[in-house]
């Protein structure tokens, strides 16, 4: 089912695939009318996306989705209502793009000592103006025949555990959480499954430990989970008095699968629910 609303997308500021503008137009295309933009380490797509949002009458809120250092699974928080221009958060977030840089050679040159024929000018050249990310790689893996898709390419290759993974420096959840609050924001833990901890038990603790840390949100529904797992998580956020969001984690044809505003069937939150309860943490951080 499709909603109004969207709170995790990607432009190719990160590795989605559509500019900014493109996809606030694809929004209010789509009847989605409130849209946060929450690219992978970055805000540089935001003043895009909200001039945009002023052309084609879609609510666009500023975000970024943080990469936390963590296992056994993967950490993303995602910052929404960030003040892009606040230099504590430039700068965390300039660490992590820099450890990015750093990663993408490493991982041409495990690609070339697996005998698989890449550079870096490939990669960079079906990436975006500002970041290259893993999908990019596996873009250029697809049309060079070495995988039929996107997913078979990380498991081949990109995968955590694959043998061209490559590691890169991550941000600790307390300076994430520092960064994001610094700049007006409020923090918030995309797609929980992805942790991949064992049960709800240990969900029930995590989530205890991130909420002590200053996150105030679930992102309960999004395209990671069925849902039944949606449903499991939408109880534990509420048990928990956590803020229950939703998002799709839209990238356009690098995600073909997922569209804007689907995550979910049964969503009892509706987009102006959600704003107040943000708005009321605001204040109060
Ligand atoms: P990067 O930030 O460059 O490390 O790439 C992260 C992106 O790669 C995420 O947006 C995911 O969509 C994608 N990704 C990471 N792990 C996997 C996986 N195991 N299978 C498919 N896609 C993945
Ligand atoms: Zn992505
Ligand atoms: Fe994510
Ligand atoms: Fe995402």
């Amino acid at each position: 089912m499709q909603f109004n609303f969207d709170l995790h997308t990607h432009s190719n500021a990160s590795d989605g695939s559509f500019t900014p503008g493109d996809l606030v137009k694809l929004a209010a295309e789509s009847g989605v009318t409130t849209l946060a933009l929450t690219d992978h380490d970055t805000v540089s797509g935001v003043s895009e996306a909200l001039d945009a949002g002023k052309h084609y009458g879609v609510k666009v809120i500023p975000g970024t989705e943080i990469s936390i250092d963590f296992s056994p699974g993967t950490m993303h928080i995602c910052g929404y209502y960030l003040d892009m221009d606040n230099p504590e958060l430039q700068a965390g977030l300039n660490f992590v793009q820099t450890a990015r840089r750093n990663r993408n050679p490493r991982i041409v040159e495990k690609l070339n000592a697996l005998g698989v024929d890449i550079t870096l000018e490939e990669v960079k050249a079906v990436a975006g103006p500002d970041q290259v990310g893993r999908p990019h790689f596996a873009k250029v893996l697809v049309r060079k025949g070495y995988a039929k898709n996107t997913q078979e390419v990380f498991d081949k290759y990109l995968a955590k555990g694959a043998p061209a993974y490559m590691d890169k420096a991550r941000l600790p959840l307390d300076r994430a959480i520092a960064m994001i609050q610094g700049a007006g924001g409020v923090a918030v833990l995309a797609h929980p499954v992805t942790l991949r901890l064992a049960d709800m038990d240990e969900y029930r603790g995590k989530i205890g430990e991130l909420k002590d840390a200053g996150v105030v949100g679930i992102e309960v529904f999004n395209s990671y989970q069925n849902e039944s797992e949606n449903q499991a998580f939408f109880k534990l956020a509420k048990e928990m008095d956590m803020i229950i969001t939703a998002g799709s984690d839209f990238h356009g044809d690098t995600k073909p699968n997922v569209k804007l505003g689907c995550f979910g069937e049964n969503v009892p939150v509706t987009i102006d629910e959600i704003i107040e309860s943000i708005q009321l943490k605001r204040k109060k951080v």
